[in-house]
């Protein structure tokens, strides 16, 4: 079966579309240099799948490295998770951004290019709309940014653009991503964020262990039903399974193309807040306070496009998300740092 390089894959997306990948009968091979990642993931991996996990530790911006990879395992096709996340990082840090994330995307398209495989799935982001001016969101919505973060995922885009204009043998598909939540329904593998969680349900996980007092609401005042911020989360198993209908797609109908992956539904935080208290039975304490810089108040998808084009579409309830986050955080209270 086609080999797929995962790049990035010992990540949280990654490590789930891993298992996605072998279910559909694919051999994927994860690349990571575990710069945002544990090694323990590995193991967990081959418990669930009851097969060793293939990995190949390294750095994507070592181009030749990358094309020996390519080369020695007769890769079919990559994904690109590999990159860095933190929106308020890439503010601080905008240079450590535009090397990992731009560096990382021309070195593993040279690579690619060298070694003759011109099938890539790249991670886009809603952050690719910008602050919308609409909602739902289709694809041919204005693209904007307003982050370093959101720029290089929009230059990869344009870059991606550009090279398939050139090398009119590649296929491309951009997938764009709402909010990713949850974890694999075994509990032994799931979000790992080093430090305090920027993301909503990290943060609500570890106030339902006790590990933080208390959640902030950022902004109750926008103009949605109850005030609070809308979003369109996205399990990320359902995630996983848009990866292997996007990568059958491009294998075998040689098509590119540019789609969103998310519900189509969006949920406000004091939704997200309840759901959670409900699939855990406990108590998620939070207080309203003023709006984050830089948020917006209503992002959700348009996901009629993918379900056109790859036959997919995300199946799995807010309940769903919650009560998998929950089994994965309370199983394992520090992340992979108790394997
Ligand atoms: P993650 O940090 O868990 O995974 C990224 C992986 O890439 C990590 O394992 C890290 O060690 C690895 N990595 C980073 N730089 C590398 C390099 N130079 N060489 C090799 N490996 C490297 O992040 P994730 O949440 O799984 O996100 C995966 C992708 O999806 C990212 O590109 C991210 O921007 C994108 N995305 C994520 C979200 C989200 O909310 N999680 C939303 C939209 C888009
Ligand atoms: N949010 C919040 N408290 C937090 C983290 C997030 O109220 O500690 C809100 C945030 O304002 C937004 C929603 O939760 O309305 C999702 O935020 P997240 O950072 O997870 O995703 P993004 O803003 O990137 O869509």
């Amino acid at each position: 079966m086609t080999s797929i390089l995962l790049t990035g894959g010992a990540g949280y997306i990654g490590s789930h579309t891993y298992i996605s990948l072998l279910e559909a009968g694919y051999t994927p091979v994860i690349l990571d240099n575990f710069a945002n990642s544990h090694p323990a993931v590995l193991e967990r991996l081959q418990a669930i799948t009851g097969r060793p996990a293939v990995c190949e530790r390294g750095d994507v911006l070592d181009t030749p490295w990358v094309e020996e990879v390519l080369r020695r395992h007769r890769i079919g096709g990559v994904v690109h998770f590999a990159g860095d996340k933190a929106v308020g990082e890439s503010v601080a840090k905008p240079l450590k951004y535009y090397r990992n994330n731009l560096g990382g995307a021309v070195s593993l398209m040279q690579a690619m290019e060298n070694a003759g495989c011109g099938t890539l799935v790249f991670s886009s982001s809603a952050t690719v709309y910008g602050d919308p001016q609409s909602v739902p969101i289709a694809e041919d919505a204005a693209r904007s940014h307003t982050n370093p973060y959101g720029h290089t995922k929009l230059v990869i885009e344009d870059m991606l653009a550009a090279q398939r204009v050139a090398q009119p043998d590649w296929k491309v598909a951009v997938l764009r991503y709402f909010n990713p939540v949850g974890a694999h329904p075994s509990g032994l593998i799931g979000e790992d964020p080093s430090g305090i969680p920027n993301n909503l349900m990290p943060f609500i996980t570890q106030v339902a262990l006790g590990q933080r007092p208390h959640l902030q609401v950022f902004g109750s005042d926008y103009p949605t039903p109850d005030g609070t911020g809308v979003r369109d989360y996205i399990h990320v198993c359902d995630l996983a399974e848009g990866h292997v209908a996007a990568l059958k797609v491009l294998l075998e109908s040689g098509r590119s193309l540019s789609v969103n992956l998310g519900t189509g539904q969006g949920h406000s935080v004091l939704e997200v807040v309840r759901a959670f208290e409900a699939a855990s039975s406990r108590p998620v304490p939070f207080q309203l306070v003023p709006r984050r810089p830089g948020d917006v108040a209503n992002v959700y998808a348009d996901p009629r496009l993918a379900q056109e084009l790859l036959g997919w579409r995300a199946t799995r309830t807010l309940a769903q998300m919650c009560a998998d986050a929950w089994r994965w955080q309370s199983r394992n209270p520090t992340g992979y740092r108790t394997a």
